[in-house]
């Protein structure tokens, strides 16, 4: 829009751009106001628009993911959850707990260990995307329960992955954050669902998916109304077999240029070894991560998924000790569980 440009002829080619079925995206930049349009035929049709009062020029995208992109969005998003809980703000919180839900008893001592070593956020799998379809497929609907209590009891968030879209609406109002996995990263219904469920959404890298695949996945949930995206690297499919993925560190810097959304690094999958846990959990933090996702099971041996990657409670309270080292050392607070009010 030319600097000059009144308010109501922003919102006349507000309008104009929802009429032609494409989405208007509305950015203010260096007192200019830019308005993209997403989508649709008449993005190409110049004179049309360049015609409407007020318009300066039409210019092409620079970018193919515009919701997502730095370009777009200068400032860093913030996801806030409830309780005065901030991913994104430059602190760094852990997500910590079990690969799956197996029961009462290793559920709440998982909980109960990862807040005491300084996790905010419990993770736990209930319904688990296997490999084998004969292998362990997570306890099902009565793990959104046990969730529930880790929540009462410890005021830690939860966080669960959602299969479907059929599991969706139930798992978003079960959680504080829905996990979208590495498998589902290209499920474009379940993207664009979560996009419509209000609740925030971590959306890990598929094994083989590049960041500019990973940030049009994103872009397919933000362009459908959710602003909340947290993003995960998580480990890519390598050559090479002494871990069970190649966890792409680099991938944190890249998306923090492209991109304003907060990044987490999941050093569990990314190695696949619970020795190469700690290692690149401190390596994370040092390359920007906003946060680490770590599995975590309170007799790693005998787990029903995961176990070879998971810490014990021992080696998961050493790993934050470390963890916030590297982050003190560059000048950032690791979220406390004190911070978070209980059953808030
Ligand atoms: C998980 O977090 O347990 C999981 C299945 O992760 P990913 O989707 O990264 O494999
Ligand atoms: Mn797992």
């Amino acid at each position: 829009m030319r600097r000059d440009a009144r308010p109501a002829e922003v919102d006349q080619v507000i309008a104009a751009i929802e009429a032609s079925g494409a989405r208007p995206a509305r950015l203010a930049r260096e007192g200019r106001i830019l308005i993209g349009i997403l989508g649709g035929e008449a993005a190409a049709e110049t004179a049309r628009w360049e015609a409407l009062p007020g318009v300066e020029a039409l210019l092409p995208l620079t970018t193919p993911f515009p919701l997502a992109s730095r370009e777009w969005q200068p400032q860093p998003t913030v996801v806030r959850l409830p309780g005065g809980l901030d991913i994104g703000d430059g602190g760094l919180i852990v997500m910590a707990g079990p690969c799956a839900i197996e029961d009462e008893a290793q559920v709440l001592a998982t909980a109960h260990a990862v807040r005491a070593a300084g996790a905010t956020v419990f993770r736990a799998g209930v319904w688990k995307p296997r490999t084998s379809p004969y292998a362990f497929q997570g306890v099902g609907e009565p793990g959104l329960a046990l969730l529930a209590r880790v929540r009462a009891e410890t005021g830690l968030r939860v966080i669960t992955e959602a299969l479907d879209v059929e599991g969706l609406a139930r798992v978003a109002e079960a959680v504080d954050i829905v996990q979208i996995g590495s498998r589902s990263m290209q499920n474009y219904a379940l993207l664009r669902a979560a996009g419509r469920i209000g609740r925030p959404v971590l959306l890990k890298r598929g094994a083989s998916a590049t960041v500019t695949e990973l940030l049009l996945s994103a872009e397919y949930i933000l362009a459908a109304g959710n602003p909340d995206v947290i993003l995960c690297e998580r480990g890519i499919r390598g050559f090479d077999h002494s871990t069970r993925n190649t966890l792409d560190l680099s991938a944190i810097p890249v998306v923090k240029h492209l991109s304003h959304l907060p990044i987490i690094a999941d050093p569990s999958h990314g190695t696949g070894h619970r020795h190469l846990v700690p290692a690149m959990a401190r390596a994370a933090v040092a390359a920007g991560a906003d946060g680490l996702m770590v599995e975590v099971h309170p007799d790693p041996d005998r787990a029903l998924s995961d176990g070879e990657q998971s810490l014990d409670p021992a080696a998961f309270a050493t790993l934050m000790r470390e963890v916030k080292a590297v982050a003190t050392a560059l000048g950032r607070p690791v979220i406390a569980p004190d911070r978070v009010a209980v059953g808030a």
